[in-house]
């Protein structure tokens, strides 16, 4: 499997597939891979000649550094797992934070239409402009064709949608559905450090969100979240940090229900130390 420690070579090599007419497909991550980032580099091979996957735990969307210090680094099972997919049409780009950011750790300000202020954006601050970096470096340094991304982090997809619109990056947006473990909770790099209590009580996240689904056709935005907050209030194990039923074009909490507006629930939870997000189509 090739595997490029730096951006040169990696792009030396892309150029070359590009000029034979291979087309390439992105899949950025952080590593600490499991079956939800295997299932967007299946979709690649699906759609696309090769697969291109960077591996870069970006420290400029880290809000927390406690998050950043323990976020989960299993380079060598990473390659495991993709040549499980395939050893040579998968190519591994592992920089260090040297051949990103130089000497400059450091985020550009971006503004991606307020929809960096909604949600993770408010919780977590300075995480999109820290996304926004390090998802246009990428792309200027790996030039895919097409790049795909996860509705496990829907907000993040909407805004890399963006940012392809507003600064027209010369590539494709896919979103991929969200990759499930068999009890619903959906699969995270973050998951493998919960407890084994944490991980029991976690998929009563998923379970809540189908609900709040259901409820979603017959009540009001306001009637749902007031209910998800009071099922967490009986769970002991797990903290809710927000409940927010929001328009997917603005991502801004709905007050009034449209018949002609897309709407999902997205939702934040504490199992501990471990910060889960999760979020689900109500129309
Ligand atoms: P991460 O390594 O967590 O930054 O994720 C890298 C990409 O994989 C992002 O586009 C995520 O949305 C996507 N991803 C992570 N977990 C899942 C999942 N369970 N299902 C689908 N996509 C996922």
């Amino acid at each position: 499997m090739k595997n490029f420690k730096n951006k040169t070579g990696l792009s030396t090599y892309i150029t070359a597939l590009k000029a034979n007419g291979s087309s390439i497909g992105f899949v950025p991550t952080m590593g600490a891979l499991h079956e939800g980032h295997l299932s967007l580099v299946n979709r690649v091979l699906s759609e696309n000649d090769f697969a291109v996957v960077s591996i870069f735990v970006n420290p400029t969307q880290f809000d927390n550094q406690d998050d950043l210090v323990k976020y989960p680094r299993t380079i060598d099972a990473d390659i495991a797992l993709l040549k499980t997919v395939s050893d040579t049409k998968v190519i591994v780009y592992a920089p260090s934070v040297e051949d990103i950011y130089a000497d400059n750790i450091q985020s550009q300000a971006f503004s991606f239409d307020g929809l960096e202020h909604e949600m993770e954006g408010a919780f977590r601050k300075g995480h999109f402009d820290g996304v926004g970096t390090i998802v246009k470096r990428l792309f200027e340094i790996v030039k895919p064709d097409t790049a795909y991304f996860g509705e496990k982090d829907f907000q993040q997809l909407q805004i890399i949608r963006k940012l392809v619109e507003l600064h027209n990056l010369p590539l494709e947006i896919i979103g991929c559905p969200i990759y499930r473990a068999k009890d619903g909770l959906a699969m995270s790099s973050r998951n493998a450090r919960l407890t084994q209590d944490h991980r029991v009580a976690a998929p009563f996240i998923y379970k809540t969100l189908n609900t709040a689904k259901e409820m979603f056709g017959t009540k009001s935005a306001k009637v749902v979240t007031e209910w998800v907050t009071k099922q967490f209030e009986k769970q002991p194990l797990l903290e809710l940090e927000y409940i927010i039923i929001a328009d997917i074009a603005t991502l801004k909490p709905v007050y009034r229900k449209s018949t002609n507006k897309t709407y999902r629930a997205f939702i934040a939870v504490y199992a501990g130390d471990i910060r889960l997000i999760d979020n689900i189509a109500l129309n």
